[in-house]
């Protein structure tokens, strides 16, 4: 069988055994946790043992977890939610401030916000690390506090892995009595992450991004955050999100959460040191390739320990990961297509980028089952396919 090196846990990393036969055990016992009988009761313990073991690696109370369906349900409950629910208690907070290096999952709710419901947005803006600054988020509250409904910074950066100073920026909102979300979703199982010690009201992650099941996630929130529920029915999840609970997923992220939790110091080591042999790698390559954001040998800080992030001039990055696709190497570009047309990433733009450095974007990102195999893979197929993706840039602007 072909080797195939996995480059984009930032994706989706793949599930646990250990929460695989987590899943699958609870699947086959079965029960809704909101019926009142044996089987039911079964699972609401279960529902409920998750509950606290995801508290414990999250650093919240069990009472502060809301179960969803993932990063974007949790983003959406979070950015509409707050807003309605705030705007519904004084008619002047219509505006939000939000991180411009943001994910679609926030991004695309805040503009239905804006085009459905009349909201504004200012946006958080970040140099050319991808890293925010406190103090202009206290400049743009400074412009007229009473008319924000909800501050939102994300923890890490899902294309070039940048860790935000979401604590400092918490602080900030208190000072005026807003709130506070950020989008945790690729920072749970790559750095600590403690909701309680952060100081944020509202924080999403999504459990296939630390080893658990697609389609599961938390929204937590604190007790005295003002939501609006997106979903209405059996009133499940303190009333913010109804829907029978799906308990073996549930089960299978809570182990998920726990093993990432207790392996986090020797996985960070292990993955900033598989990064640094692939940044150092391509770098002496001699291909011109740039990396993207903040970068230091050993540091797991400023960027995520396992995303590395590239930038291969002359080249268009959908061409090379198809290069690298068929030699057995799966990455990603970072930047999403919209209608079939590669944009350019919104989050390199933001960061100074220009459109034409950004194309030729490559995000190769680690997880707990990389191996220094998979990065030998990589930078021994990268000049081919860099060679190849060059050519067919220069033809197909010789055609043009
Ligand atoms: N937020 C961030 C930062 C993400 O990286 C992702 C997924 O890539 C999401 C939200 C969406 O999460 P989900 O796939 O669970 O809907």
């Amino acid at each position: 069988m072909k080797f195939t090196a996995y480059l984009d846990h930032a994706a989706t990393t793949p599930t646990r055994p250990e929460a695989v036969t987590a899943i699958a055990e609870q699947l086959a016992t079965g029960g809704n946790a909101s019926s009142l009988h044996t089987a039911g009761r079964a699972a609401r313990k279960v529902v409920e043992e998750s509950r606290e073991d995801l508290a414990k690696a999250l650093g919240c109370g069990p009472s502060e977890v809301v179960f969803t369906s993932g990063g974007t349900e949790s983003d959406n409950l979070a950015i509409k939610g707050t807003w309605w629910q705030r705007r519904a208690d004084d008619p002047r907070r219509t505006r939000l401030l939000i991180g411009a290096t943001e994910h679609h999952a926030v991004l695309d709710a805040v503009e239905h916000l804006v085009n459905a419901e009349g909201a504004t947005v200012d946006w958080i803006e970040v140099d050319a690390t991808g890293r925010s600054n406190p103090e202009q988020v206290r400049d743009l509250i400074e412009r007229d506090p009473e008319s924000v409904a909800l501050v939102s910074l994300m923890w890490a950066n899902n294309e070039v892995g940048t860790v935000q100073p979401v604590a400092e920026v918490a602080a900030v909102a208190h000072e005026y009595a807003i709130p506070m979300h950020t989008d945790a979703v690729q920072a749970v199982g790559q750095v600590p992450v403690d909701f309680t010690a952060s100081g944020v009201d509202l924080l999403t992650a999504s459990a296939h991004k630390f080893g658990g099941p697609q389609g599961v996630g938390v929204l937590v929130a604190r007790r005295d955050a003002t939501l609006t529920p997106l979903t209405h029915g059996g009133g499940q999840e303190r009333q913010l999100r109804s829907g029978t609970l799906n308990a073996p997923g549930i089960r299978g992220m809570a182990v998920a959460a726990t093993l990432a939790t207790q392996e986090l110091p020797q996985e960070q080591e292990k993955l900033a040191a598989l990064r640094d042999k692939l940044i150092g790698g391509a770098l002496d390559l001699g291909l011109d390739i740039e990396v993207t954001g903040a970068h230091e040998i050993g540091d797991v800080t400023a960027r995520l320990a396992g995303n590395a992030h590239l930038r291969v001039p002359g080249c268009d990055g959908d061409s090379l990961l198809y290069l690298l696709d068929a030699a057995g190497i799966e990455c990603s570009t970072g930047s999403a297509c919209q209608a079939g047309v590669p944009q350019p990433s919104h989050v390199l733009l933001a960061m100074g980028i220009t459109e034409d450095d950004a194309r030729g974007a490559l995000r190769l990102t680690l997880g707990h089952t990389s191996t220094d195999a998979d990065v030998a893979a990589f930078l021994h197929a990268l000049p081919a396919a860099v060679d190849r993706a060059r050519r067919a840039r220069s033809a197909s602007r010789a055609g043009r």
